[in-house]
């Protein structure tokens, strides 16, 4: 049974990472915890199971760590979306601002061929920036995003409601007013 109290209480706030005046909601704790990675990871593959989901994108680099599981628990094949430079074939990119400055995502340009219903899977959306980037690389790609899915929502930084605006659903297991 998914206990939302419990998942909470293992994501540590750490004041003015990374830069002064952000609280960086730390999940450290959470990925060590079995019991509460089991839940997240139970949770996710409950409601994709039965999605017609072809692909998962995971994002680097805590997306990558939840992406993996699903990967294998739902046998999809795993796409990676990495930070600018990290992949060593041919790639497209895309360029945001989020809240710590300008950022590229990239992803190979042979990770799709077109027609892919594509999960993209983070650990946490905060202004929404970088998984709108990903979704313009997936539509570069001629893929379609399903949904965006992470585990938490911090939702003052008006990040699911700007993906919601741009027609992208998001399903995030927590909230951080
Ligand atoms: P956004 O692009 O939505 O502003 O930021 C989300 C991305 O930055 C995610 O890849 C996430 O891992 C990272 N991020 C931003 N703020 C936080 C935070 O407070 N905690 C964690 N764990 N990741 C964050």
């Amino acid at each position: 049974i998914f206990d939302e109290y419990s998942i909470k209480s293992l994501v540590r706030p750490i004041p003015d990472f990374p830069k002064a005046g952000v609280t960086f909601r730390d999940i450290t704790p959470l990925y060590q915890s079995p019991r509460a990675m089991r839940m997240v990871a139970d949770s996710l593959i409950q409601r994709y199971v039965e999605s017609p989901i072809t692909h998962i994108a995971a994002i680097d680099a805590r997306g990558f760590l939840l992406g993996s599981v699903l990967a294998y628990e739902l046998n999809k094949p795993l796409i990676l979306v990495r930070k600018a430079g990290k992949l060593p074939a041919d790639v497209i990119s895309e360029t945001y601002s989020s809240e710590y400055g300008d950022c590229v995502v990239e992803m190979h340009r042979d990770a799709l061929k077109g027609g892919e219903q594509v999960l993209l899977l983070d650990d946490l959306i905060a202004t929404g920036g970088t998984f709108l980037a990903a979704a313009r690389l997936v539509k570069q790609l001629g893929g379609n995003v399903y949904e965006a899915g992470a585990i938490i929502d911090l939702p003052d930084l008006g990040g699911s409601r700007k993906m919601q605006d741009a027609d992208i659903p998001t399903y995030t297991l927590c909230a951080f007013e």
